[in-house]
């Protein structure tokens, strides 16, 4: 296809150009796969493996860490090798046969099946996002708004795929699906919701123009093929070596000790190649990663002290209905997405046509501003505790909303601006890098929750005390980030160059 026609897609007219739903689709439907997972790995190794709530726990810290440290490899292969299509389609295909395999034997082939989605996920994850990116020209000033829709579709997946839980556990379609195969089909449904994203996206990748294409496309068909491959069998003969770390977390701290300083050593390689204005954008964008890293250490007390705290020391009662504290702690913040991400686009889009659009750096301090003020507000928790101990589930689940809208002025706006700021052949490896920050914020996050985590003798009220006051010392640690972000601004505009 000629790049007439990628002019065509990025000269589109209105709010997003459409090519943008196909991607969203296939997104939501490999979150969906990705989050359904995610959902039942803890419990599965606990109800099932037998495992104890430490050991689950940290197993499940670091298949986080590595799903998000394979996004740094697979946006690398993506940039010099596959390119971003092909890199989405071995890893969508890497993905179903994890869901499948663990579909047909989740006790046996846990580890096998979960090694088989993290690789996966490394292949797809970082290279959709890229995606989304290139249909926008430049300086489109459309395009926070086009990520901020995608990242909507990320969430659509995330809440639906979070419920997949309960058909394992036996409170959804528990008539229908025989006792002893509940968790065959819970990981069967992840393997069908994967197995429909790889459909989305091959039914609609004609409509993609260039986008995505191979980097290698002026080689011969010989060499192109055998670079491919070999990418395809490496990752296959790495699948037992990751298993066996991912199984064993002591292996995981190594992991992370030396994927960082080697993603460091790697960048700085490549900014030897580009000339100094491509530099300062990069380290305008590695700036961003660096800040990323702390949001999401605090954000993802989430998953660990945050569901803790919401089993033991929050009520039942929102707005005068009864409903499960934890159910609220997983999934309202996806709900907030979900409902808020396309107004604050049409927002950004109305200021920008105004000029009064924020710039990415204060849109950044303000996540921060809006992290501080959520986790203050968990703090804020322990004054309304009654006599049973129990604190306000409404105030709990205002926190969520002030949380999200934290979210949805950073994690949204960090992808659009990896694609802004980086040179085309570094888009990928970028977006990794992006990506290789949640996986820091993740393992940094556990570090953070069991700093907080009161010892066993703690009476509940000192316990309530020891966690909320936790929780004010992250909220002052993001205020801190907040406002240095904005004091640096100037510094960090000049950085980046016409980038807003
Ligand atoms: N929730 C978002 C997603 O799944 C962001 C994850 C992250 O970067 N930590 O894409």
């Amino acid at each position: 296809m000629s790049q007439i026609e990628l002019a065509q897609i990025q000269n589109f007219e209105g709010k997003y150009p459409k090519q943008i739903w196909s991607l969203f689709f296939s997104e939501m439907w490999e979150r969906f796969c990705f989050y359904g997972m995610r959902g039942m790995l803890t419990y599965f190794m606990v109800d099932q493996l037998l495992m104890n709530d430490k050991v689950a726990n940290l197993q499940y810290g670091a298949t986080q860490a590595f799903v998000y440290a394979f996004t740094f490899i697979g946006g690398l292969f993506a940039d010099k090798i596959l390119g971003f299509r092909k890199s989405l389609f071995w890893g969508a295909l890497l993905m179903i046969t994890g869901s499948i395999l663990l579909a047909i034997n989740p006790k046996e082939w846990f580890f096998l099946g979960i090694t088989f989605n993290i690789i996966g996920t490394g292949f797809f994850k970082p290279n959709i996002s890229s995606m989304v990116g290139q249909l926008y020209k430049e300086n489109d000033t459309r395009r926070d708004a086009g990520f901020l829709l995608f990242y909507s579709g990320i969430n659509i997946g995330a809440f639906i795929g979070g419920y997949i839980i309960a058909i394992g556990k036996g409170t959804m379609f528990a008539s229908f699906i025989p006792e002893a195969l509940r968790w065959n089909f819970a990981f069967g449904a992840s393997a069908v919701a994967m197995f429909i994203s790889l459909l989305t996206f091959m039914l609609t990748k004609k409509s993609l123009g260039t986008i995505g294409l191979s980097p290698l496309l002026n080689l011969s068909q010989t060499k192109q093929k055998t670079y491919e491959y070999s990418v395809y069998i490496g990752a296959l003969l790495v699948v037992p070596l990751v298993m066996l770390m991912v199984s064993n977390a002591t292996y995981t701290d190594y992991f992370m000790y030396i994927i960082g300083p080697f993603s460091l050593l790697y960048f700085v390689f490549e900014m030897t190649k580009n000339n100094l204005e491509e530099n300062k954008k990069l380290i305008a964008a590695f700036l961003f990663i660096i800040f990323s890293v702390i949001f999401w250490a605090i954000f993802e007390q989430a998953g660990g002290s945050l569901s803790l705290f919401a089993k033991d020391y929050v009520g039942d009662k929102l707005m005068g209905l009864t409903t499960d504290p934890n159910a609220v702690n997983n999934s309202f913040n996806a709900l907030f997405v979900i409902l808020f991400a396309p107004l604050i686009g049409i927002v950004f889009i109305a200021l920008s046509k105004k000029k009064a659009e924020p710039n990415s750096i204060i849109k950044f301090g303000l996540a921060f501003l809006l992290l501080g003020l959520a986790f203050y507000t968990f703090y804020l928790l322990r004054f309304t505790a009654g006599e049973d101990g129990k604190s306000s589930l409404n105030i709990f689940a205002l926190a969520y909303l002030v949380v999200t809208f934290g979210e949805l002025f950073l994690s949204p706006i960090g992808l659009s601006l990896m694609t802004k700021l980086s040179p085309m052949r570094m888009q990928g490896f970028m977006m990794g890098m992006w990506f290789l920050a949640s996986a820091y914020g993740q393992y940094v996050a556990g570090l953070f929750g069991a700093s907080i985590s009161p010892n066993e003798n703690s009476s509940p009220t000192e316990k309530l005390t020891i966690y909320t006051t936790g929780y004010k010392d992250f909220a002052l640690y993001a205020v801190i980030a907040g406002v240095l972000l904005i004091a640096i601004s100037p510094f960090f505009k000049k950085l980046m160059g016409g980038v807003k």
